[in-house]
């Protein structure tokens, strides 16, 4: 895979899929600008080549031709600005490819930025129609996928678009290239003991990335909802807990294999249950073999923490991903909070993918002393899989 280093763009139009996709909040706040920032590098790394730079990117999704103003990029177009620190504006087109966009393109000057408008605005995104990334190309001389969150995707900008380009015009940005460089060096060579702390909301999403990790890591930590999914395959009550029933043979078979394996396979042993699933729902803590049958369990409790700190603490390298239990809730957070705390405290390469595991991180104040924080969810999740991702492939094609 080329790098944008590799390519000669002084001078010349350059397009950067950008991944914006950033979270807000009701009054339409970004809360959470990581994404805007990661992609800084190779922005600047073009104005200082006096390039002329369009960036596109997808946010949420509206419904295609159907211009909503909740889903625009305009929020996106003024943090850039402040990030950017630009003596000129930045332009946001009205729309993706049609009269604005082509107008404000071929106005565009030298050091100029120009961001489309949310590129789902327009079917053929989602649809990875050539015809929609031949115009998206046309108004451009390199393209340059730097939306590491959204490789996992074969849509138009990340696909389609990339293969209308030759080697010598095609490359991957700083942030795609560093995302994928560390997934790959780590995972090919972790130093060990290798630990992967798994959470989140349900064991489907994660099956295949848990078993292929059972044959790298030295222990895998459960937290979250899908704990329960292992807790009663294990035949304990877990009242009206998170679970899928449909999952408690393959939950048995992971927890054989990493028996087999030698893997230490760590549950919860004691939650913090609710009557309800409600934000002020009164709680207690209780150990996993006593969740009566009319709560159920929302977070990890305290000598849960303690056990995973303990399991965590030898640890070189630990993957996480997954929130320990319902994070957005102050009341269901502070297993999460802890985790987050030992990770960022261990001594070891520490890597956190997934959207509500780096929110999880940036509330417990410990992003800076993570190794690294992935800024893509999915994607991450792909390549843990050993999946090949879209976008990755589209720029080797
Ligand atoms: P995922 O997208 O699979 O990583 O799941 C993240 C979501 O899982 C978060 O929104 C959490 O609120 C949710 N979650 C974590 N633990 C639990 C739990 N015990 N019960 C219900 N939801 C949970």
């Amino acid at each position: 895979m080329r790098t944008i280093k590799d390519l000669d763009i002084a001078g010349k139009t350059v397009f950067i899929r950008c991944d914006f996709n950033v979270p807000k909040d009701e009054q339409g706040n970004i809360t959470d600008d990581r994404r805007i920032r990661g992609a800084l590098a190779s922005i600047r790394y073009c104005l200082d080549r006096e390039c002329r730079v369009i960036l596109a990117s997808h946010y949420e999704r509206p419904t295609p031709n159907v211009y909503e103003e909740k889903y625009s990029l305009a929020p996106v177009v003024t943090r850039l600005h402040t990030l950017l620190k630009l003596a000129s504006d930045i332009v946001l087109a009205k729309d993706v490819v049609g009269e604005d966009a082509k107008a404000k393109a071929s106005a565009l000057k030298k050091g100029d930025v120009l961001v489309l408008e949310n590129l789902r605005y327009e079917e053929g995104e989602t649809k990875n129609d050539v015809n929609f990334a031949k115009e998206l190309a046309s108004m451009v001389d390199i393209y340059i996928n730097d939306a590491f969150g959204a490789c996992h995707r074969a849509h138009a900008s990340i696909d389609a678009m990339a293969k209308l380009f030759d080697s010598e015009h095609r490359a991957a940005g700083f942030l795609l290239t560093k995302e994928v460089n560390f997934f790959e060096k780590t995972l090919a060579n972790p130093i060990k003991p290798f630990v992967a702390v798994i959470g989140g909301s349900k064991v489907s999403g994660k099956l295949e990335a848990l078993r292929q990790l059972l044959d790298k890591v030295d222990k895998v930590i459960i937290g979250g909802g899908m704990a329960f999914t292992f807790l009663k395959a294990q035949g304990y009550e877990i009242g009206n807990s998170l679970v899928e029933n449909d999952l408690l043979d393959e939950a048995r078979t992971v927890m054989i294999k990493a028996r087999k394996k030698g893997v230490k396979f760590y549950l919860p042993v004691d939650v913090v249950v609710a009557p309800k699933f409600e934000e002020y729902s009164t709680s207690k803590y209780l150990p996993s073999q006593e969740i009566p049958s009319d709560w159920m369990g929302l977070d990890i409790g305290p000598a849960s923490s303690r056990l995973f700190r303990e399991v965590l603490y030898d640890a070189q390298t630990i993957l996480w991903n997954g929130p320990m239990g319902v994070y957005e809730w102050d009341r269901f957070a502070k297993g999460s909070l802890l985790m987050s705390h030992d990770i960022a405290g261990s001594h070891a390469t520490t890597i956190v993918g997934g959207g509500d595991t780096a929110d999880v991180a940036q509330k417990a104040g410990d992003v800076d002393e993570m190794t690294f924080v992935s800024t893509g969810g999915g994607a991450s999740l792909n390549l843990l899989e050993g999946k090949a991702l879209p976008g990755i492939e589209a720029l080797k094609a």
